[in-house]
């Protein structure tokens, strides 16, 4: 990589490291119900059929609408058909989407969609990929941010312009997304297999929009999201927000099917003000494999991107380093499983630096080194 990605990526780990390290030493509660999810997410893994059903009948019963699809290909014929003759999409971060293509197949058909994270914004305007799980910008400086902007969205900015003022220029256009969107795209933090609930985490307020405006929401994520209950869905996200460094999290979206009322004499009425219909896509794309697989232990990710800044290949390498969107040490490992692609893992240097970080104890190098071995055979 080039001499920006060195500052780029050198400026994120001074600021991230240090502030995950003080939310875990002020919430010591943290790391023990780390190590419970990890017990709970081996369980769901041991029991995966079971738990898809279950998710499936709570969906249902809040009367929302479930979908499984066994890959990007059947995901996206799911949505084609839920959408229609709907065009206006709004999109949150979620590297599922990318996973199947999403946007890129949409915008191929005409469809008016827009990113509404900041990070994927930006990587939108610059036809570009994600280069982090959770800060999918990392890699573009404030004057290439400031730059991609005059060109793409208004003519006033330049080089002077602040970090607030770029902001407050986007957040206007993409109001006017929000309150123009038909269907609002999310992936989802956790699924809640006894309430049928996903949970969103953030802190920009973009999910809350995509969720609520439009009248159609879809939630579309793997099936190792799924976790038994709405109380350990709430400590996935926790443990989540925590190891990214955003603890507590500004927002936590809980969506339990479409929009309803009990304010007529207590009749349950739906919709009510929010969307009039929720969808949730559960993906396999090679997950069940590997849950049969020397390469299980990938599926206990969280993706809090804890990993990435304690890897001196990523830190070489930056989005080369694994298969966009699934890059650095944990991308190595859902580039093996939802893309079959192994060649990356050659370039990790077993450090051993991400399994120390890892709030899942997931044994990243050993993951890497049968990764390594499947390259090598292929
Ligand atoms: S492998 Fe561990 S540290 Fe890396 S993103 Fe997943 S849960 Fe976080």
């Amino acid at each position: 990589m080039n001499y920006e990605w060195d500052v780029a990526v050198n400026k994120a780990i001074v600021n991230n490291a240090p502030r995950v390290q003080q939310i875990l030493d002020d919430n010591p509660y943290i790391k023990d119900v780390a190590s419970e999810l990890r017990k709970t997410k081996n369980t769901v893994l041991d029991n995966i059929e079971t738990y898809i059903s279950k998710t499936e009948e709570s969906v249902k019963r809040t009367g929302g609408h479930f979908h499984y699809a066994k890959d990007g290909e059947q995901a996206m014929d799911i949505v084609r058909e839920i959408l229609g003759e709907k065009s206006k999409i709004v999109l949150s971060k979620s590297n599922v989407l990318y996973e199947i293509k999403l946007r890129e197949e949409l915008e191929k058909e005409g469809k008016d969609i827009w990113e509404t994270d900041m990070g994927e914004y930006l990587v939108q305007i610059n036809n570009d990929m994600p280069s982090h799980l959770v800060a999918p910008a990392i890699h573009l400086t404030k004057d290439k941010i400031g730059k991609l902007l005059h060109e793409n969205l208004d003519s006033a900015i330049n080089e002077n312009t602040s970090p607030e003022e770029m902001v407050s220029i986007v957040r206007k256009f993409l109001m006017e997304k929000y309150l123009g969107a038909e269907v609002g795209i999310t992936g989802a933090n956790a699924i809640a297999a006894d309430t049928g609930s996903v949970l969103l985490i953030e802190n920009e307020g973009n999910i809350r929009m995509d969720t609520v405006l439009p009248q159609v929401h879809i939630a579309i994520t793997g099936i190792d999201k799924i976790v038994p209950t709405l109380k350990d869905a709430f400590n996935e996200v926790i443990v989540q927000a925590s190891y990214a460094g955003f603890y507590p999290p500004a927002y936590i979206n809980v969506t339990s099917g479409p929009s309803a009322t009990g304010d007529i004499e207590l009749k349950h009425v739906s919709p009510a003000t929010g969307p009039k219909e929720f969808h949730l896509i559960v993906l396999d794309n090679g997950r069940k494999e590997a849950i049969d697989s020397d390469i299980r232990e990938s599926l206990l990710c969280i993706r809090c991107g804890r990993c990435y800044f304690s890897c001196p290949s990523y830190k070489l390498y930056g989005k080369d380093f694994g298969d966009s969107p699934y890059t650095g040490p944990t991308g190595i490992m859902w580039s093996a499983i939802t893309m079959k692609k192994y060649d990356k893992s050659m370039l990790c240097m077993h450090s051993g630096g991400c399994h120390e970080v890892c709030p899942m104890d997931i044994n990243i190098p050993q993951v890497i080194e049968k990764i390594k071995f499947r390259y090598m055979e292929s």
